[in-house]
């Protein structure tokens, strides 16, 4: 069975093309507009990784990160930020708040699924440089 994303992005056209993307290799997408949304998802429903877009409104990437490692039963959850903030330090930040690693938006529709496979199959932070 293929896995289950919660997918946490305000925008409307990122948000198609990675349900588009990830739907059409067979994934579920479950869709959160904000970081509060999310964080209700992820602690009543199983995922198996999380999509956290960086720049949210009410709450940032950041902080819906810390708050999902703050609960013990998502800690093997592996969390992927997307961002196309990349610069100096932004990806110690990123890290630093427990995201597994990030993809640079705009999503690269021939890579994107691989990317999100890849931290299907190193879930937690084991493989982290
Ligand atoms: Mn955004």
């Amino acid at each position: 069975m293929k896995a289950k994303i919660l997918l946490v992005e305000d925008n409307e056209q990122n948000r198609y093309l990675a349900t588009f993307l990830l739907e059409k290799h067979g994934f579920t997408v479950i869709h959160a507009p904000d970081g509060p949304t999310g964080l209700d998802l992820a602690g009543r429903e199983r995922f198996d990784l999380i999509l956290l877009d960086i720049h949210l409104p009410r709450m940032d990437g950041h902080a819906v990160a810390r708050a999902l490692r703050s609960n013990p039963a998502l800690a093997a959850v592996p969390i992927v930020a997307v961002t196309s903030y990349v610069m100096a330090g932004d990806r110690e930040k990123i890290l630093a708040a427990g995201c597994d690693g990030y993809l640079e938006k705009p999503i690269n529709p021939e890579t994107f699924v691989a990317e999100i496979e890849s931290f299907l199959r190193t879930p937690g932070k084991a493989g982290a440089p």
